[in-house]
């Protein structure tokens, strides 16, 4: 966003930065929503003016992801940490196995949260590389409910690019920080969610899409907000929605669709993590800490040969306009996230003054 004082370049890891054209937009509704002379923020979730967002949120999520029949879009409350239990609540019985993969600090409250409702396998681990790649053999009990993984780790910096798609058991994904932002076979996953904060909206609504066959087979009884056949049979309506954030990632799924699709949006995070990664490369005094073939083109982790000059690339950084640097308090170091609406500009200006500040000390 374009401020008086300077460009900031956004690199927030979530929430984080949306397209301009949607704080616009999102700011005019808040005042008058529609020309009717009513705030976003008082209408009723009933009213025609707001059933009409929702359908449109709902319909563009099937079109970008080129959904089937069977697969159900669903905005729910509770962030991408409620569907670490809802999950398994509605899959998983006492006596049955999920498969988990474990590749960092989001698989892991996922696995704490499965092991409440059924018992758990874990199909792949990366944490003897300190969670620094994804795991390439995976062994999953034929017997599993469902196999969970995590198709970015927004923290650890990885990224699975060869998806488990054949893995013989349904396929439940947290594509919290990629969602939206490559070209996926989406239909070939049971349950996706993603909280909306990074890629696609506001905090406070989760995405989830749901093959609506592997639902109705637990022994459980489930809370009516918590089983998702509820929201399915009441169209995402089964209580007060959250209207602002609902409204928040429509205009920002409407915004990915004018742009040209996934595909579009592909090519242009192809491009800015393709820039930044041979420039991290070409700069002995930096040191990406991820496998190359896994490194994430959302979430870029890095850290330097010396530790003591980080804080003055940060406060280089800061003086530049360039804010969400610093590295996770877990990791250390760097982070940079370039999500779909970041620019390819910002990009450009970090790498340039990664390079100016290489070339000072080098
Ligand atoms: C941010 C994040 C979450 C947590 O999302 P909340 O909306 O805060 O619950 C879960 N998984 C991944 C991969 C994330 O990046």
């Amino acid at each position: 966003m374009k401020t008086a004082a300077a460009m900031i370049h956004n690199f927030n890891a979530g929430p984080s930065v949306l397209p301009k054209e949607v704080f616009e937009q999102a700011s005019g509704a808040v005042i008058d929503f529609n020309n009717t002379g009513l705030s976003i923020l008082e209408i009723g979730h009933r009213t025609p003016l707001f059933q009409s967002v929702m359908d449109e949120a709902r319909s563009l999520v099937k079109e970008l992801m080129n959904l089937d029949d069977d697969h159900e879009v669903l905005f729910l409350h509770g962030g991408a940490t409620t569907q670490f239990m809802q999950v398994p609540m509605n899959l998983l019985n006492e006596n049955e196995l999920a498969a988990y993969t474990d590749t960092g600090t989001w698989a892991i409250k996922a696995i704490k949260e499965a092991k409440l409702f059924g018992h758990v396998e874990i199909a792949g681990s990366s944490k003897e590389t300190n969670y620094t790649s994804i795991p390439k053999e995976l062994s999953i009990s034929p017997t599993a409910v469902y196999l969970h993984i995590t198709t970015n780790e927004t923290i650890a910096g990885t990224q699975w690019k060869d998806l488990p798609y054949n893995c013989g058991v349904p396929l439940v994904a947290d594509m919290s920080s990629d969602i939206l932002s490559r070209v996926l076979d989406y239909n070939k996953f049971d349950i996706i969610y993603a909280g909306a904060q990074k890629n696609m909206g506001a905090a406070g609504v989760n995405l989830v899409v749901v093959n609506k066959n592997v639902l109705g087979k637990v022994a459980r009884v489930l809370p009516t907000i918590l089983d998702y056949r509820n929201h399915i049979k009441e169209g995402s309506m089964l209580n007060t929605p959250p209207v602002f954030a609902v409204y928040v990632a429509m205009l920002t799924l409407r915004w990915l669709k004018n742009l040209g699709g996934v595909a579009t949006i592909e090519k242009l995070n192809n491009a800015k993590a393709e820039l930044f990664y041979s420039t991290l490369d070409s700069l002995p005094i930096f040191k990406g800490i991820v496998a190359k073939e896994d490194r994430s083109y959302m979430n870029a982790v890095f850290v330097m040969n010396d530790p003591a000059l980080e804080k003055e690339f940060l406060d280089l950084c800061k003086q530049e306009g360039m804010i969400g640097i610093k590295g996770h308090r877990s990791v250390g170091g760097f982070r940079v996230s370039m999500y779909n609406a970041l620019q390819y500009e910002s990009v450009v200006a970090l790498t340039d003054l990664m390079k100016g500040f290489a070339k000072k000390k080098g």
